[in-house]
């Protein structure tokens, strides 16, 4: 088993865990952004999002849910960001879908999620609309 993420699943190598569910673990991040940055993921090896089967996402948004105020809280957070990079072109670095939160606070000089991206808008919204109602096999 090469992934990280399963070997820390399996105890195969350590993690400061600090929720363990039927289908969902929580673990601080190795590398934190801030004190109480902890990583979610489901127990089985799935990619990323869109790959998680209906119960996956279930339990692993379910753990997300549990765990945002109790991470705040601990850490005298006034709110949190929750992110995922979902692919590699998104900068995901480990193929193991994983959701961050990470406590924040006002003045904290993190930026907020429309700060990751340069804008860069070339369709109207009725077409991008109708464009992702199309892949979503709706009209
Ligand atoms: P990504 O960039 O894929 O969204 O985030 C991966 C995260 O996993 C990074 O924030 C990184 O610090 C964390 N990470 C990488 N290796 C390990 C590890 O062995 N243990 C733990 N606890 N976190 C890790
Ligand atoms: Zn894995």
């Amino acid at each position: 088993m090469s992934c990280i993420f399963c070997r820390i699943v399996a105890g195969e190598i350590p993690a400061e865990i600090v929720a363990r569910e039927a289908d969902a673990v929580a673990f601080l991040d190795v590398q934190p952004l801030a004190d109480g940055h902890v990583l979610i993921v489901p127990r089985a090896h799935v990619p990323t999002i869109e790959e998680l089967t209906p119960a996956g996402a279930d339990a692993l948004f379910r753990l997300v849910t549990r765990l945002a105020g109790p991470v705040r809280e601990a850490l005298g957070g006034e709110a949190t960001t929750i992110g995922i990079n979902n692919g590699e072109a998104s900068g995901q670095t480990i193929p193991h879908v994983h959701v961050h939160i990470v406590p924040r606070r006002r003045g904290d000089g993190a930026g907020t999620i429309h700060t990751i991206f340069p804008r860069d808008v070339r369709q109207k919204l009725p077409q991008v609309g109708a464009a992702i109602r199309k892949a979503l096999g709706s009209s």
